[in-house]
């Protein structure tokens, strides 16, 4: 009996899961993921990432199975397992979601259609977020975003499965070639956990949202903690989005989350304003946004500063807490991975894309789209966005004002005097060996003087900027990539109601 393929990717769900339903209206239906090496021995992978896909195919598997199906996966570069599945029993059509991955997913996804062409086998890909694939138009994306956030979200299928045998046992991470350290307090990988996330989020801790969300001893809490489910798919961003809307809609005026949920739902907005630029521009991962930035830093490399970065010593204190932060949960706010990447581009002078490599590994919810174009952004290489350079130590004095934070990230600094925790450099000798800490060994020396380095580099972006070609090739860009400010006539209606528990099952 032949059958379609489900293939499985960053979508790890069965619910709001266009190519399971549309696949399972003709014929039986096979679940398949792709456990593909070249992937994971790319230099953005990381053995966080493999585990937390590991936690949520097996959630995944459970999710099918109660519903009489299973996941079979392979191991095997994915054209060559195709060939494999074909040879066993042709199949009708594949069905997956759109993926804006990086580089390498995009040429697999290429040598994948010509295979398929070949055949003239039907591959048919769905949209998952409100990326639009050959845009041609960002004045209309907004509406496109919320048009397709305001469509039904969809039930799993009841359909005929193929039967699969019971899960094999799942590659270690270093059979893959996975060697970086698992984070021993990252969030755990499945669907279940990512509704408790959500969960959570909208009935309680929303309230922070507004507030709380640029420091980083009160965002691991009020921020949502959704971006690791969200990247893997155990989410749809469009069933966040609409659970958003509901409790909204359900709060009563006055309430303090409300304020939290709409800046929330900003950024699930933004989530696809940025991926949208990687999905227009594959480049972007490795080029400069902007080409007239073409060698404005990578001559420069500087191995030390860049090793002093990369293990959290580079003597300022809020920077070295938060690659400690990150080496144990996987994890940082918003603000602190802008300041990470503005000390990286600015004092240190570190080309952007060496240092998204290493991010990219240190971030549970890498999302390629939102993560490389953020990277240019605040590295200042778009061109079309302000220069925000972030001081670590007034960031500390704003956002870590008692020092909790640096204190708790490094504990060598326990002992450290108010007075000299965000500079300890400039701490009189006496004073070091009283507290017991030492500069150069406790903490490092900083490679740079902040200031003075600092001042240097905005110079010479300014420079570049200021050149009449760079200023010429901005207008193309923003009419490409730029947001459109102009608000949203919305023409569905927000479904409105109380957000009840059996809305997600799993
Ligand atoms: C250099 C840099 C790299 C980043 N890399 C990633 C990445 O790889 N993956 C990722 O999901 N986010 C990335 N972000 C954006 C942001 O920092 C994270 O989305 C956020 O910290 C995740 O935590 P949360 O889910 O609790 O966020 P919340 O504040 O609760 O936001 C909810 C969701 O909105 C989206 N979102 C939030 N902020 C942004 C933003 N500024 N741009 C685009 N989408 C946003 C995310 O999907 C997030 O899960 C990056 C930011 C910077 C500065």
């Amino acid at each position: 009996m032949s059958y379609n393929l489900v293939w499985f990717k960053r979508d790890l769900r069965v619910h709001d899961h266009a190519p399971l339903l549309n696949a399972g209206r003709n014929a039986p239906v096979l679940c398949l993921f792709i456990i593909e090496p070249s992937l994971w021995a790319a230099a953005d992978a990381a053995t966080q990432h493999y585990q937390f896909l590991r936690e949520s195919l097996l959630d995944l598997d459970a999710a099918l199975r109660k519903r009489g199906g299973g996941l079979r996966i392979e191991v095997g570069e994915a054209v060559a397992v195709l060939q494999r599945l074909w040879q066993e029993a042709p199949f009708l059509a594949v069905y997956s979601h759109q993926e804006t991955g990086n580089w390498l997913s995009f040429q697999r996804d290429l040598a994948v259609r010509g295979w398929c062409r070949e055949r003239g086998l039907h591959w048919q890909e769905f949209a998952q977020f409100g990326v639009v694939r050959r845009l041609r138009d960002r004045d209309a994306w907004k509406a496109h975003w919320e048009a397709l956030m305001a469509e039904p979200c969809l039930e799993p299928p009841v359909c005929d499965w193929i039967a699969v045998p019971k899960l094999p046992i799942l590659p270690e991470p270093h059979t893959l070639g996975l060697i970086h350290p698992d984070p021993p307090q990252r969030q755990i990988g499945g669907r279940r956990q990512g509704i408790e996330t959500l969960r959570d989020f909208l009935f309680d801790r929303c309230g922070a949202y507004r507030g709380s969300i640029s420091s980083p001893l009160s965002a691991p809490t009020a921020c949502s903690r959704l971006s690791a489910y969200l990247a893997f798919g155990c989410l749809s961003l469009r069933e966040v989005v609409q659970a958003t809307r509901r409790q909204l809609a359900a709060l009563p005026r006055g309430d303090a989350r409300r304020a939290g949920l709409t800046a929330f739902i900003s950024r699930l907005y933004w989530h696809c304003h940025f991926m949208q630029k990687l999905e227009s521009e594959p480049e972007l991962e490795f080029t400069n946004l902007h080409r007239g930035y073409d060698g404005l830093r990578e001559a420069d490399w500087n191995p030390a500063h860049f090793q002093a970065l990369s293990a959290g010593q580079t003597g300022w204190p809020l920077v070295d807490a938060c690659v400690a932060m990150l080496q144990q949960t996987g994890w940082l706010n918003f603000r602190m991975r802008a300041m990470l990447v503005s000390v990286a581009s600015y004092p240190l002078w570190l080309h952007w894309q060496p240092v998204g490599t290493w991010l990219a590994r240190q971030f549970l919810d890498y999302e390629p789209g939102i993560h490389w174009s953020q990277m240019q952004m605040q590295a200042g290489t778009t061109g079309i966005n302000t220069t925000r350079v972030y001081n670590p130590i007034k960031q500390a004095r704003d956002h870590d004002p008692h020092g909790h934070f640096v204190r708790h990230w490094l504990p060598a600094l326990r002992r450290v005097p108010q007075e000299w925790l965000f500079e300890p450099w400039r701490m009189p000798v006496k004073l070091q060996q009283q507290c017991g800490v030492s500069v150069g060994v406790d903490i490092a020396e900083p490679p740079v003087d902040l200031e003075r380095a600092t001042r240097q580099a905005k110079a010479r972006l300014y420079q570049l900027r200021g050149r009449a070609d760079v200023k010429v090739a901005k207008a193309a860009i923003v009419e490409k990539h730029g947001s459109r400010k102009q608000p949203i006539r919305r023409k569905t209606k927000i479904a409105v109601g109380d957000w009840v528990q059996t809305q997600f099952e799993f």
